[in-house]
């Protein structure tokens, strides 16, 4: 990796087209609502300054999970406001949102002391956090009232938005979400009539059935409909197909014959039942492969999906090739992207596709086209 320079052709291609494109039909589903662009973890391990360029003409906002990341896309040149989702970790942080419209969600009474006893230069946009069943961040139900009112009493406050967080987003039909939804309308009621508010993310978007709310708040969060992935489980028809972003590439380095009996890799995990034919591949989990991913799962290589056989290793892992000889030395595998969707792939190491795209490790270079 000296200089930048990478013998090792292991790389995650990321498609900037992909992630325009997918923006726009983010900006096409959410009709009237804004979008706001969640580049957090690094634009889900996309490269947060790349996938910030090519959105920023399509959200009306970013959002990162904390202030080191809202920084980072400040200190490029983004002028878009910034959503904070956790909030502030300490008081230290409000001049920094206030100087820069960075707009911290408020979850707990300390954020909240925090904030009123601010003397600011310039009043802050606000996110109330409600916890509507998710039981992760967020007031309840019953103290939503005198937050709204406090905050809305402070000169240190510019604007409040009302945001709540589906626990099970991706089942449309999860009853959860109804229950979810109604509270949420029932925190807003407290407030005025005209509070902006916060509640689907990209499944709401991307979610066929009918009884998921659809996006009936103002601002709706995407990230992973952006990266071109979709996760739910029973999918709405598109105006037109998303691009998966990130083509995670590999090439071949090794081709074997192995006798049938014999077992391939740490622990023998997967064994012959013929003469098999033995593919090594320059990619393991320290690359972010999931070390977990079972024998079986798919591997496109040529135009052909091959079984992951053996145990994934820290540089390699090994796939059955008996039944394609084209396959050969040098050969590009494509781990996940637009011939293998990393959803697919999650399933087979018991994960899900966010998990994947945020843990491939800073050894493996971004390619941007
Ligand atoms: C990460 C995050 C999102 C983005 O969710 P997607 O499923 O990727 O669209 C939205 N809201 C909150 C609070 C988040 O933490």
């Amino acid at each position: 990796m000296a200089n930048g320079v990478h013998f090792r052709p292991t790389r995650a291609e990321i498609d900037s087209q992909a992630l325009r494109h997918n923006a726009r039909i983010a900006r096409q589903l959410a009709g009237d609502a804004k979008l706001l662009g969640v580049i957090k973890a690094d634009g889900y391990g996309h490269g947060m300054h790349a996938v910030a360029e090519a959105i920023s003409a399509y959200v009306d906002a970013f959002a990162v999970a904390f202030i080191d990341e809202a920084i980072l896309i400040r200190s490029a040149g983004f002028r878009h406001p910034i959503v904070i989702l956790e909030g502030c970790f300490s008081a230290a942080e409000l001049p920094i949102c206030a100087h820069h419209n960075f707009q911290p969600v408020i979850h707990h009474q300390q954020q909240l002391d925090d904030i009123l006893m601010l003397r600011s230069v310039r009043p802050l946009g606000v996110w109330i956090k409600v916890d509507t069943g998710m039981h992760r961040l967020g007031w309840n139900i019953d103290e939503v009232d005198a937050v709204y009112d406090a905050l809305k009493a402070s000169s240190n406050v510019a604007s409040i938005t009302m945001m709540s967080h589906f626990a099970n987003a991706e089942k449309a039909s999860h009853p959860l979400n109804l229950v979810q939804h109604e509270r949420f309308l029932h925190a807003c009621a407290v407030t005025e009539a005209t509070i902006n508010t916060s509640l689907e993310t990209s499944a709401a978007l991307l979610s066929s059935a009918m009884d998921m709310p659809h996006h009936a708040s103002h601002w709706i969060r995407t990230g992973i409909l952006i990266y071109g992935d979709n996760p739910v489980e029973l999918p709405a028809e598109l105006p037109e197909p998303l691009r998966p972003v990130m083509r995670l590439v590999a090439p071949v380095i090794a081709v074997r014959q192995i006798p049938a009996g014999d077992s391939v890799g740490y622990s023998g995990t997967w064994t012959a039942q013929r003469q098999s034919r033995i593919a090594t591949i320059a990619i393991g989990y320290a690359d972010g492969y999931p070390r977990h991913a079972k024998n079986g799962t798919p591997v496109w290589i040529n135009g052909h999906e091959v079984p992951l056989v053996g145990t994934v290793s820290m540089d390699m892992i090994t796939v059955d090739v008996t039944d394609f000889p084209d396959i050969t030395l040098g050969d590009e595998a494509e781990l996940w992207g637009p011939h293998l969707s990393v959803t697919r792939v999650a399933k087979h190491a018991d994960t899900i596709s966010y998990d994947l795209l945020t843990n491939v490790t800073a050894r493996v270079p971004r390619i941007h086209r």
